[in-house]
């Protein structure tokens, strides 16, 4: 799997940012991200609950994607392209939702206790842990995909995505209430 193309995802992903010129750095630049992306695993969700289109599931899981690659960016760090090379295994949907709402609300938890305990300094051992949470999302992710049968592959829906913030980049609307980056 292409390790080069996720970087520049997310090197795209990061400039369609408009956050982390809000928030000050160094204070909540690692919590938002980790709050969008549990946000955008709700929306997917709900998409697959209510029989949506596979064109605007395929965006929930972009709008996801946006999010792995910015908290990679906050820990400096290239978004691994490692979770997309495993063996995939496609199971029943809810199976897979459930193991990436987990690691998700795992991952969460992690950033809650580093604002609450470590005044958003990030050790050794907590960096490591997210970076594996990452990793895991990222695979969960697949593997919901999978599941779905979605017809076109991760880094297409990247591809996707980087297409959709550009074109509301252009329009000036990533501010928007559906768009806030
Ligand atoms: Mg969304």
């Amino acid at each position: 799997m292409n390790q080069k193309f996720w970087e520049e995802y997310q090197k795209s992903a990061l400039s369609t940012a408009v956050y982390n010129k809000i928030i000050p750095a160094g204070t909540l630049n690692i919590y938002y991200p980790t709050a969008g992306l549990v946000g955008e695993i709700g929306e997917l969700i709900e998409v697959i609950q209510l029989k949506r289109s596979e064109e605007i599931i395929i965006g929930e899981f972009g709008d996801i994607l946006w999010y792995i690659a910015d908290i990679y960016t906050v820990l400096n760090e290239p978004m691994s392209s490692e979770p997309f090379s495993r063996w995939v295994t496609a199971g029943a949907v809810s199976g897979t939702l459930l193991d990436l709402c987990k690691n998700s609300g795992l991952l969460m938890n992690q950033i809650k206790k580093i604002a609450r305990d470590d005044k958003f300094e990030i050790n050794d051992t907590k960096r490591d842990f997210i970076l594996d949470k990452l990793k895991e999302i990222s695979y969960n992710l697949w593997c919901v995909a999978a599941s779905l049968n979605i017809s076109c592959s991760m880094e297409d829906i990247a591809r996707k995505n980087t297409e959709k913030l550009n074109e509301r980049m252009l329009e000036g609307k990533l501010h928007g209430s559906d768009g806030s980056r």
